[in-house]
């Protein structure tokens, strides 16, 4: 739905045109798993996949929100006072913000919202992130707050971890608020600093969402954190970031199995990621091709996230580009997405011989996204906008 269809519907429901308008897309890491939250490195790209808000303030303390992608149903709640979960699932995301925001010490008042996104959700490319920083993107926009990007990323990312449940890291949050079209983003998950990495142009980005019905994700997810921070405070490092692998030997016998394990990925991975920027920027297929793969395998090995569907994805693209390409499981794991860099002229290879193979392998149909990078969060006023503070 364009943005002119949105605004009509936005005018249909509230009966009084948007003020503003505010844009975040999703995003497909490239390589960095897990690294966030060891506050190590990750390599990220912000998809032109995007979710928009429009926004409009109202002259009481209400938020009222409606989403396209869920007709017939709305949320509202009030601001200025303790917001707490309700019975819309994905209105708790959008109260999330606000109670962050408030947590915050940042100052609401009434907004009416409309939701649209093409983010595929739960395909891994982080329709949820898209959402918290859209949202608020808007709600700073509306309310004067004076937030940085990596402000927005860091209370999206809060309400996600403290209202949603989820303990994920900061890098779905910081790419979609800094993504840049065109480019990759190689983020110091502890400064939050980020490096702009041009994508290469000889070849294309492919996201394959594996389809395979997620069960137990948060709890797993959780786990495998929490190993981080103890086996972090059995090397008797902050976080994991700060490890090396000499270390790790030494230490080896004072970790459990599994703390061993996956604290190997995340010391292996942040070398990964930095050996992968030059790879990317020359398109360097043969060494993205050496850095994918050990991702994957790390992934699949040491810490222990990948499924059935994602590696026989995994495996269906790299056997059938050979040196020409390569592939590896991407985002949080346990199903999900993989992400397939290879010549253009292979798309259409890889379309067949997931459509041919992935069925009969694994029971499911997979969704093929040949996709293009895109900006991050933006925020722009519309006719009707009548400045920040209240009323
Ligand atoms: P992912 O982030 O991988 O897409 P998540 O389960 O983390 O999957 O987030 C998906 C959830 O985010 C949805 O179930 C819904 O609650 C919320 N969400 C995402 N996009 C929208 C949208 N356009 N409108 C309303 N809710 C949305
Ligand atoms: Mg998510």
């Amino acid at each position: 739905m364009n943005t002119d269809e949105l605004k009509s519907e936005f005018e249909r429901i509230f009966q009084q045109p948007a003020q503003g308008c505010a844009r975040a897309p999703g995003r497909v890491n490239l390589i960095g798993e897990f690294t966030d939250y060891n506050l190590g490195y990750v390599m990220p790209a912000a998809l032109e996949f995007c979710t928009t808000v429009l926004y409009r303030k109202r002259d009481d303390n209400r938020v009222v929100v409606y989403s396209h992608n869920y007709p017939g149903e709305s949320d509202s709640f009030s601001v200025g006072t303790e917001i707490v979960a309700g019975e819309s699932q994905w209105g708790n995301y959008v109260r999330g913000c606000a109670a962050t925001v408030q947590a915050d010490g940042g100052v609401l008042g009434g907004l009416d919202i409309l939701i649209a996104s093409d983010v595929p959700q739960g395909a891994g490319l982080s329709s949820s992130a898209a959402l918290e920083v859209s949202v608020i993107g808007a709600l700073n926009h509306a309310f004067g707050l004076g937030y940085s990007l990596e402000k927005i990323a860091t209370l999206g990312q809060s309400a996600e971890n403290d209202f949603m449940g989820c303990s994920c890291g900061i890098m779905d949050q910081l790419i979609s608020a800094k993504g840049q079209a065109g480019h990759a983003l190689l983020i110091d998950c502890r400064s939050l600093e980020s490096n702009a990495v041009a994508m290469p142009d000889n070849l294309a980005l492919v996201i394959i969402n594996s389809n395979y019905p997620r069960k137990l994700v948060d709890s797993e997810y959780n786990q495998r954190r929490q190993d981080c921070e103890t086996a972090a405070q059995k090397l008797g490092v902050e976080t994991l970031r700060d490890a090396d692998l000499a270390t790790l030997e030494q230490a080896k016998d004072s970790l459990s199995a599994d703390e061993y394990k996956r604290a190997h990925h995340i010391i292996t991975e942040n070398a990964r990621v930095l050996a992968t920027v030059g790879a990317l920027q020359s398109g360097d297929i043969k060494a993205l091709a050496e850095s994918m793969t050990s991702s994957h395998q790390s992934l699949q090995r040491d810490f222990e996230v990948t499924v059935p569907a994602t590696d026989t994805l995994v495996e269906i693209c790299n056997s059938v580009l050979g040196e020409r390409g390569v592939a590896r499981m991407t985002g949080g794991g346990f199903g999900g997405a993989i992400v397939c860099f290879c010549p253009p002229e292979d798309v259409e290879l890889v379309k067949i011989a997931v459509a041919e193979q992935y069925p009969q392998k694994c029971g499911l149909e997979a969704d093929i996204y040949v996709c293009k990078t895109g900006a991050g969060l933006q925020v722009e006023s519309l006719k009707g906008w009548s400045g920040h503070g209240n009323g």
